[in-house]
C-alpha cells in the first residue's frame, strides 16, 4: 500500500499536471518578467509552453537571435529543440530572393524546420485581380489588405496549435513598438488567451548585432546593403542611421500607420492596452 502511494506520488512530481495557458495571468507575468533577461524569458517560455510554443519570424537579425537562444537553452535537453519549440516563417510570395536562401542557412545552423506558412491563394488571387499586383503603394488601406491577406490571416491560421509565440520585437525599432510588453495576450487572437512574448523588447540595436557578431550567426545579406528592417521586397528598403529602424517599410506611409497588423494590440501591464499599434485597438 506504502509503495504504491510512494509510486504515485513520485510520478506526481516527475509529470506535474500544466495548467491551461489561459490560467496565467498577463499582468502578473508582465511584472514579473519585465526586469529579466531575455534567456530567462526564453527558458521558462519553453518549459512554461512545451510543445504549444512558436518562434515567429521573418527571419531577420532579432529573429534569428531569439532561435539562438532557444536553441542554446534547450541543448541539454533531450531531443533538444524538438517536440518543445516550432520556427514558423510567413511567405508573403513577395519576399526577397535573399531570405529563401537565408531559410536555408538557419535550417542547417540550427538543425530546425523552419515552417514556410503560405497565404490562402483564392485570396490573393482575388486581391490581385481587383487591385493589381502593386496595390499596397496605392493607399495605407491597400497595403493593410494586402498585408492582411498574405501575413495576418495566414498567421493567425498557423497560430491556431499554439498557447503562445516568440517575436523578435524591440521598443527602439519604432514610435509604434515603444510601449511593447515583454509578455502579454495576442490581441489578434479571437479567444483572448495567446501568450505572446517579446524577450528582445529592451534590447537595442547594437545589442542584437553584437550578439550576432559574437556568435557568428547567420544574417540577412540585406543588411549588408544598408537595410535595417527587412520584410516583402516591394515594402522594404535600406535606411539611414539617423533614422528609426523601420523607416525603410512602407515608406511612403506615415510614422504611426506603418504596421502590418500582426503586432495590433498586446496587453501588457495592469491590462492596459499597448503594443505595435500605438495603443490603438
Ligand atoms: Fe503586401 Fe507589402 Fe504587406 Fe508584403 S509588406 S504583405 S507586399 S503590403
Amino acid at each position: 500500500m506504502e509503495s504504491t502511494t510512494s509510486a504515485a506520488a513520485a510520478a506526481d512530481l516527475a509529470d506535474p499536471p500544466l495548467p491551461a495557458a489561459g490560467d496565467d495571468d498577463p499582468a502578473a507575468l508582465a511584472e514579473r518578467f519585465e526586469p529579466a533577461a531575455a534567456e530567462e524569458l526564453v527558458a521558462w517560455a519553453l518549459d512554461r509552453y512545451a510543445g504549444r510554443l512558436a518562434l515567429v519570424t521573418s527571419l531577420q537579425a532579432e529573429g534569428v537571435v531569439l532561435l539562438d537562444l532557444a536553441h542554446r537553452l534547450a541543448g541539454g535537453r533531450p531531443g533538444g529543440l524538438d517536440g518543445l519549440l516550432r520556427v514558423v516563417s510567413l511567405d508573403t510570395g513577395r519576399l526577397h530572393p535573399e531570405t529563401y536562401d537565408l531559410v536555408d542557412r538557419v535550417r542547417e545552423r540550427f538543425g530546425v524546420e523552419v515552417e514556410l506558412v503560405f497565404p490562402e491563394a483564392a485570396a490573393v488571387e482575388a486581391l490581385v485581380r481587383r487591385a493589381g499586383p502593386n496595390l499596397f503603394y496605392a493607399s495605407p488601406e491597400a497595403r493593410r489588405e494586402c498585408c492582411r491577406v498574405r501575413k495576418v490571416e495566414p498567421l493567425a491560421r498557423a497560430l491556431a496549435p499554439f498557447d503562445a509565440w516568440l517575436t523578435g520585437l524591440r521598443r527602439g525599432q519604432s514610435a509604434a513598438r515603444r510601449a511593447t510588453p515583454k509578455i502579454g495576450l495576442d490581441g489578434n487572437d479571437r479567444t483572448g488567451r495567446r501568450f505572446k512574448l517579446a524577450p528582445l523588447a529592451d534590447w537595442s540595436e547594437e545589442r542584437v548585432w553584437r550578439h550576432v557578431r559574437e556568435r557568428g550567426l547567420p544574417y540577412h545579406p540585406l543588411y549588408d546593403q544598408g537595410y535595417r528592417s527587412i520584410g516583402c521586397a516591394p515594402c522594404s528598403r535600406p535606411s539611414r542611421p539617423a533614422e528609426p529602424a523601420r523607416a525603410g517599410r512602407w515608406w511612403w506611409e506615415s510614422d504611426e500607420a506603418r504596421e502590418c497588423g500582426l503586432h495590433l494590440v498586446t496587453i501588457g501591464v495592469g491590462g492596459t492596452r499597448a503594443g505595435a499599434n500605438g495603443g490603438r485597438p
